[in-house]
């Protein structure tokens, strides 16, 4: 049985054309004409000044300091969330906060967050930024976060990683706070193999980010340096490639939506089984298809899910394990915390690339189906049908 994986790259007509005229160009390094048509495509799309980087923890890094993140700063961050949003504030000396996320939308609960930032006003112990994650290509409630950031005075980074394509009420996920982090990581729903943009409003911290991503190189022809800088520029090959992406990015969320909604319309006579909400003020592009498991209905347990589907051959994961359990962070602050672990402990992410056949997601609901029969006493089975 062929391997299915969870989410592999998906290129479109484009992308060798353009790496090939980097090749036939020798422009094969990080500046170049790819480079400009890409940052220039995306800024026609979310409407802000860009700069393309070597990966979405590198925009994070640069956004943070940007922000003036530094020693003995707090960064209150999702719990539910993976590593790559909160390395960055670490490597700044800052600490994070962790916040326990709500049920519809799975993202940073909003409701906590003011109670937070009030107790904490009352002491005098405001923390310096807000890092929003808009998990699994959902958006979180952004009115209600924005305004109490406002009201506290926090600052507001994004961590758009897995939101390209993204909208809330429909405005692009990325470009709500001050600034935003994208991901074009082999498995996001668009990829250069290894990439990353910053957006910011203010062109200025655009122009400073991209200065720091080429080792803080003053202008002319002597190396010298009077700020301390990094090497993460992305290269005009791998520019050429997001190029090609940019171009079927609504293609790709038109498919990615496609595969969840049939997961859940092949899984909802089980019960038990349940997609993630969809919540109503924006486009879920669902670049994960993640369930939840209600053991007690489906008849299976989380484990048991991903257990029959690695014996077909076909990858499957849970939810992030949230960051307030993850040993390198025993010690830090998490505000609640019990709705990330219930999703960690009860979600799985499903097979969700978008070159994936009607017969590869086929071969997953019908495992799933059979297994989930199999559990089941005789008498209930009867009126469900095995197969998608
Ligand atoms: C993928 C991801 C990142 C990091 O992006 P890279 O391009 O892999 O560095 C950051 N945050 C979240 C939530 C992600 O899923």
């Amino acid at each position: 049985m062929k391997r299915l994986y969870m989410s592999v790259p998906h290129m479109g007509p484009n992308e060798e054309r353009y790496v090939h005229d980097a090749f036939a160009s020798n422009w094969l390094s990080t500046v170049g004409p790819n480079l400009d048509a890409f940052e220039a495509a995306f800024t026609a799309r979310v409407g802000l000044p860009c700069v393309a980087l070597g990966s979405g923890t590198a925009a994070i890094h640069l956004a943070l300091r940007l922000m003036g993140v530094g020693p003995g700063d707090e960064v209150i961050c999702p719990t539910l969330t993976f590593i790559a949003s909160v390395n960055p504030a670490l490597w700044l000396g800052a600490r994070p906060v962790f916040l326990d996320s709500d049920r519809e939308s799975w993202n940073l609960d909003p409701t906590l967050l003011a109670d937070f930032l009030k107790r904490r006003a009352a002491v005098n112990r405001v923390p310096k930024v807000l890092e929003v994650v808009h998990l699994y290509g959902q958006s979180a409630d952004m009115d209600p976060i924005l305004e109490v950031c406002a009201r506290y005075g926090v600052a507001v980074l994004e961590d758009a990683a897995e939101a390209v394509g993204t909208l809330y009420k429909g405005r692009p996920c990325g470009t709500l706070g001050e600034l935003g982090a994208y991901s074009f990581n082999g498995n996001k729903i668009i990829t250069t193999t290894g990439g990353g943009m910053l957006v910011a409003h203010d062109p200025a911290r655009v122009a400073k980010a991209r200065f720091w991503s080429q080792q803080a190189r003053d202008p002319g022809v002597a190396y010298e340096h009077t700020e301390m800088g990094y090497n993460y520029r992305l290269s005009n090959v791998l520019a050429g490639i997001g190029r090609g992406q940019l171009e079927v990015l609504d293609a790709r969320v038109a498919r990615r939506r496609e595969i969840a909604f049939r997961y859940r319309d092949a899984f909802a006579d089980l019960g038990g089984l349940t997609l993630m909400p969809q919540a109503s003020y924006g486009l879920h592009t669902n670049w994960l298809s993640v369930f939840t498991v209600d053991e007690a209905q489906l008849g299976l347990s989380r484990d048991a899910v991903l257990d029959v589907l690695a014996a077909e051959n076909i990858e499957a994961r849970p939810v992030w394990k949230p960051m307030h359990l993850q040993p390198v962070f025993a010690g830090v602050e998490c505000v609640g915390g019990s709705v990330a672990e219930d999703l960690f402990r009860r979600g799985v992410c499903l097979p969700s690339s978008t070159n994936m056949s009607a017969d590869d997601q086929g071969r997953v609901i019908a495992a799933v189906r059979a297994a989930a029969l199999r559990a089941r006493p005789r008498g209930a089975v009867a009126t469900l049908q095995e197969g998608a």
